[in-house]
């Protein structure tokens, strides 16, 4: 039997690790924190996975669970298509996305999630990513689908949950507080994991799972710029770069961007998250509701371009171009309630009876925020755009009109780094040349390749289920062939 060593109980890790084991592997899952670490990003995250399916019939096998008030009579949902899903993703990274990984994401998606749903994981239809009863009929927006169940924005341990249950019953080793530290390597070939002061972990192949580099400081300052060296974090405080800098080392190519990555706009009051399973939720405010200002009074960015799951990933770094990279987000009373019900968590709002007293309060200049927010409300029209001025908004303008008006203080929190290891779609590590290096695989933010300049919500997930899926199954079935032959 064939030994596969996961580095990294994230997601990736988790599915890399279940589908080894049920190829026929011994499994190792080496895990840099400890158990209530479990879940890497996923534990923290909104729990929403972006798939193709060809209508109702396609939701419906997958999910029975409905959110509090979402019964329907009968559900309109429009298909997302591979080509829908596939021309987001090249129209979000400029068309930089490999399209050999773009093919294998789009084509395995549906697929993947029903093999999620067969080792546990729930899923439910969910208001805040775009589905809604009218009339009687459940509507769901083509690509704005299924979350996991849970509450509000925070529902991605109860993705994790599931999966560690059946790991361990499948008999997957877990090894708490043992990170990777080095791919050992014998002719080329990875044949076993360093851990630092315990003997190595001996492999006939080795995933690499172990997250992106967003919480190193080092890697973020050379990689993203030095004004990302203090940012608040959204996710796991342990994606510090080390699993995809050991591959790197051990011949591994780099792909895509390490110049940009996932970041929303975030309340800067909202503790970065410790533990997975005490993760508190981390709002967003909802700014696709009001309108983003700098200190200066002034927007500086189309709030709506679109559906918010698919453009929140670029706010943070808008932010971060501002000066002193903060921004405020303001609302009014047609939106108030709905942000702070569903979106704003435990931020605290300011509040002012008028827009002088709100700049007085946020410290920007008055005459500029009255300016802008008159601007922006003489430009709003019927069809809910804010046409003619700079920048527009492009969906969900209402004018700022009803007092007492809300601001909330926004700054950038990462959520993950885009470079990493390069793959091929069944989850191989490829050298500078895209040649396999023997024994070694990768999934997941530990890999480069689909994201560039932007991200459509959902990817995420569904890019380290995919992969981490695909990565554990080749890994034991090309670490059988080997099993035996290499010893370290
Ligand atoms: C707040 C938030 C919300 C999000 N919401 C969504 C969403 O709704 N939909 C979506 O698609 N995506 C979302 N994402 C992104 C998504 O969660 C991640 O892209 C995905 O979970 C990444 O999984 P992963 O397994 O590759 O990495 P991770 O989840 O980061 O897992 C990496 C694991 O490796 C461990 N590790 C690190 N170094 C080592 C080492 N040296 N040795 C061993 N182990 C190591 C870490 O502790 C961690 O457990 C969100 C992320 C955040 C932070």
């Amino acid at each position: 039997m064939p030994k596969v060593v996961v580095a990294g109980a994230g997601l990736a890790g988790l599915t890399a690790a279940i589908s080894a084991r049920e190829a026929g592997a011994n499994v190792v899952l080496l895990e840099k924190g400890d158990r209530t670490d479990v879940g890497g990003n996923a534990a923290f995250s909104g729990g929403l996975f972006l798939f193709c399916y060809d209508g109702p019939a396609d939701l419906t096998s997958i999910t029975q669970d409905y959110e509090a008030g979402m019964w329907a009579d009968r559900i309109e949902a429009p298909p997302y298509t591979t080509e829908a899903y596939t021309d987001e993703l090249m129209a979000m990274s400029n068309g930089r996305a490999d399209p050999q990984l773009v093919r294998a994401l789009t084509n395995r998606s549906l697929d993947t999630v029903r093999w999620l749903t067969e080792k546990g994981v729930r899923f439910t239809f969910n208001r805040t990513v775009g589905a809604h009863v009218r009339e009687g009929i459940l509507h769901i927006p083509p690509g704005q689908i299924l979350t996991s169940t849970g509450n509000g924005m925070s529902r991605g341990f109860e993705v994790i949950k599931p999966l560690v249950r059946r790991a361990e019953q499948l008999g997957v080793e877990f090894r708490w507080s043992t990170p990777l530290v080095e791919v050992l390597r014998s002719n080329g070939r990875a044949v076993a994991a360093a851990v630092g002061d315990d003997e190595p972990v001996p492999a006939d192949a080795l995933v690499i799972t172990s997250g992106g580099f967003q919480a190193n400081t080092e890697l973020r300052r050379r990689y993203l710029g030095p004004e990302w060296e203090n940012v608040k974090l959204r996710g796991t405080r342990l994606a510090t770069g080390d699993g995809l800098t050991a591959a790197l080392r051990a011949g591994a190519g780099e792909a895509g961007t390490w110049a940009s990555c996932h970041s929303a706009a975030v309340d800067p009051t909202m503790p970065s998250p410790g533990c997975s399973e005490a993760a508190p939720p981390f709002p967003l405010h909802g700014f696709w509701l009001g309108v983003l200002v700098n200190r200066d009074g002034e927007r500086f960015v189309d709030e709506g371009p679109g559906p918010w799951v698919k453009n929140y990933s670029k706010m943070g770094k808008a932010i971060m171009r501002q000066p002193g990279c903060e921004a405020y987000e303001i609302f009014d009373q047609r939106t108030a309630k709905r942000v702070a019900d569903e979106f704003a968590g435990d931020a605290v709002p300011i509040v002012a009876a008028t827009v002088p007293e709100l700049a007085e309060r946020i410290g920007t200049p008055a005459d500029a925020l009255v300016r802008t927010i008159k601007e922006f409300n003489r430009a709003c029209q019927d069809s809910r755009t804010a046409k003619g001025i700079t920048p527009p908004k492009s969906q969900d303008a209402t004018p700022l009109d009803h007092p007492p008006f809300v601001a909330y203080h926004a700054v950038a929190g990462l959520t993950f780094t885009f470079g990493g290891v390069r793959i091929d779609p069944n989850g191989r590590a490829l050298d500078p040349d895209g040649v396999p290096v023997p024994g070694l695989y990768a999934a997941g933010e530990a890999t480069g390749g689909l994201f560039y300049g932007d991200y459509p919500g959902g990817a995420a997930l569904m890019r380290a289920a995919v992969f981490g899926r695909a990565a554990g199954r080749t890994a034991a079935i090309e670490g059988s062939d080997s099993a035996g032959l290499e010893s370290f």
